[in-house]
């Protein structure tokens, strides 16, 4: 049916609970949520709330106390660890606040590893490379070590790596919490770009409040459940600053990196 094989992510019912000792965390509590192919997803909420947990969870790289996750209709719970590793290498962009870039390459070799990985040929690498080094605007500086470049710059290359094998869907958890409020706008737009340029799915967590002219659907996160999941545009402008700071455990634009 059409309708369903325009739902990239399905979650249903997802739990999850860390164990520290003794004590039993809670972390997301019965998640429900469906993105659509092509939508622009912004995930705001406190300090704490689980947004990272949830992002994780969707990307398959930890699992759910409870609850599935298909991607692209499969359940990945029942998925070998194999298999689950190549569909996340296949279907699913990672872009991390800190980057995460191979600080011994180049912005070139950070963009063709995951290509490699993949099975594509050593050519038809180092072209997609280039092109999307290109598009992100970092044509003149492909052949710079990450410590070579500027926050922003850096997340450029992160970008450019989580499009390389075309996935249906990136993830981005706080991909401006390292960089300045402008440099950060600059890095959304071209988020946004690529999302309606090239149809790429976007999964966003962010503490900015400007990002709502980058998004088609704000889900907020409070204490691991979902407070709101709006479709409107401008919803977010209704949300101040102080009242971000408002949310229990709100510390700051810049967040933590879990
Ligand atoms: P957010 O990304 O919204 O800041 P997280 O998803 O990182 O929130 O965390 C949600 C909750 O789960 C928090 O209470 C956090 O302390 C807890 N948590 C996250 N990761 C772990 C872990 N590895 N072990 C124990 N508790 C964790
Ligand atoms: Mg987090």
């Amino acid at each position: 049916m059409a309708e369903k094989d325009d739902i990239v992510v399905e979650a249903v019912n997802l739990n999850k609970e860390y164990y520290l000792g003794e004590i039993t965390v809670p972390a997301l509590r019965e998640i429900n949520m469906k993105v659509k192919k092509g939508e622009f997803i912004v995930i705001m909420g406190p300090s704490g709330s689980g947004k990272s947990t949830l992002l994780n969870i969707i990307g398959g790289l930890d699992n759910p106390t409870s609850g599935k996750v298909y991607i692209n209709g499969q359940d990945i719970s029942e998925m070998s660890d194999g298999t689950l590793t190549e569909l996340r290498a296949q279907e699913i962009g990672f872009i991390f606040q800190f980057y995460n870039l191979v600080p011994v390459l180049s912005a070139f070799e950070n963009v063709e590893l995951p290509m490699m990985v993949n099975g594509i040929s050593e050519k038809q690498g180092k072209k997609r490379a280039k092109e999307l080094l290109e598009m992100v605007g970092l044509a003149d500086r492909m052949h710079h070590r990450p410590d070579e470049l500027s926050g922003g710059q850096r997340q450029r290359v992160s970008i450019a790596r989580a499009l390389a094998n075309k996935p249906s869907i990136v993830v981005a958890d706080e991909p401006t919490g390292d960089v300045d409020t402008r440099t950060g706008d600059e890095i959304l737009e071209l988020m946004h770009d690529l999302n309606k340029n090239m149809g790429v799915t976007f999964i966003v967590i962010t503490h900015d409040p400007n990002i709502a002219e980058h998004c088609d659907r704000l889900i907020r996160i409070v204490d691991g459940q979902i407070a709101s999941d709006k479709p409107t545009v401008h919803e977010i402008l209704s949300i101040t600053n102080e009242e971000l700071r408002a949310y229990k455990g709100f510390t700051g634009y810049i967040s933590d990196s879990r």
